[in-house]
């Protein structure tokens, strides 16, 4: 068996290669690249795949975030509450807008924002809160409900950062809703690894908000129409190329999705009864970007060697929690601040996780991780 990656795009390319290439084609000969039909469509398609009124396609994940602060309206002087445990993206858009993060601890269960901890944010009062920013880490859906509850009884916005979350269902009491449609914006990422993922760069931000979703179409075009500017605004459009290619596999996507589900409940049938060793939850709707144990006791490294030794990728999302970090010392937190975040980041490892990952994969990943908790 020849070594098994983190995630592999190359099958998903032998898989559906050739309708790729006709797309590419098409938008070649069409000679339409920057904010033509093809966008269109595919915002369109987009929009009704998410079950939202609008989406609208910017350049980056990234940008998606910086898009829906600023379409919102939130800057200088203003502060937005996200988890400290994430992509550093997540932070960066706040800081990018002007606006200061202010990191609230995650849940022990799903590594998601803590409800209570964003209540005991709020209730210092000592910022000029504006939005909580909750991530759907690893694909696994944060506690929505409770969060929008406590925006509303803030008066705040919420906004997704769903990169890791495309198609991703939340429960609630009233039903299942998807990831994107209860907050008052969801930012998407088409980073070439996540769930859906282009041939580069792209981002989309999803909301039912006709003047959030105009507001964003005139911010990823520099803040205006027709020569006329109102605000400032950036270069961020989703390419033609990039859009036909993300059309071609959102046809896929939702087949994509449950063969992800399926390999993490393979994973965790095969990994249950482990003495230090936490799964993820296959019950809360999750996509899995990525499947991510935690591993207890100072025993993660030897799980890695042992993963590398046998040609296995593994990977640590992420290694350092944003308030540890170098660039937001300026923000003024320490070691201790967020012990749940802090724990997190010295147990979790995420192993090889893609649609077409088989059962043999699986199995031989599985064992490897027993192996190395066996050994002592
Ligand atoms: C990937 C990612 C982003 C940023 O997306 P880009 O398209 O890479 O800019 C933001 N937040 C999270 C949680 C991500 O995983």
């Amino acid at each position: 068996m020849r070594g098994i990656k983190l995630t592999d795009l190359r099958l998903q390319y032998q898989e559906i290669g050739e309708e790729i290439e006709k797309v590419i084609r098409r938008v070649l000969e069409e000679g339409e690249f920057i904010l033509g039909r093809e966008l269109e469509r595919f915002e369109e398609e987009l929009a009704e795949f998410c079950g939202v009124e609008y989406a609208v396609g910017v350049a980056s994940g990234t940008d998606a975030l910086v898009i829906a602060l600023l379409a919102l309206g939130i800057g200088k002087g203003d502060a937005v509450i996200t988890s400290p445990f994430t992509f550093i993206a997540t932070a960066e858009a706040i800081i990018r807008v002007g606006a200061k993060p202010v990191f609230a601890d995650i849940c022990f269960q799903d590594l998601t924002l803590d409800p209570k901890e964003i209540e005991q944010c709020l209730s210092t009062g000592k910022e000029n809160f504006r939005a909580i920013l909750p991530v759907h880490l690893y694909g696994q859906m944060a506690n929505m409900e409770r969060i929008r509850e406590i925006a509303d009884r803030y008066r705040l916005k919420v906004i997704e950062d769903a990169a890791q979350a495309i198609g991703g269902e939340i429960k609630t009491r009233a039903g299942v809703i998807k990831v994107g449609t209860i907050s008052d914006v969801g930012c998407l990422s088409f980073f070439p690894s996540k769930n859906l993922g282009g041939c580069g760069d792209g981002g989309a931000i999803i909301t039912n908000s006709k003047e959030i979703a105009e507001k964003a179409k005139v911010l990823r075009n520099h803040g205006g129409r027709n020569g006329r500017y109102l605000f400032h605004g950036l270069n961020s459009r989703l390419d033609n190329l990039q859009a036909g290619v993300l059309r071609v596999k959102l046809k896929y996507l939702n087949s994509w999705l449950k063969m992800r589900q399926r390999n993490a409940r393979y994973y965790n049938e095969l990994l249950k009864g482990i003495p230090n060793l936490l799964l993820p939850s296959v019950e809360r709707g999750g996509v899995f970007n990525y499947y991510t144990i935690r591993i207890k006791g100072n025993r993660r490294e030897r799980v890695e060697k042992m993963l590398k030794k046998e040609g296995v990728e593994s990977a640590v999302y992420y290694p350092v929690c944003l308030h540890l970090q170098e660039v937001y010392r300026e923000l003024g937190y320490k070691q201790g601040d967020f012990p749940v975040a802090e724990q997190a980041q010295k147990e979790v490892l995420s192993l090889p996780m893609y649609p077409e990952l088989r059962k043999e994969e699986i199995e031989k990943i599985a064992d490897l991780v027993k192996r190395a908790l066996k050994e002592s």
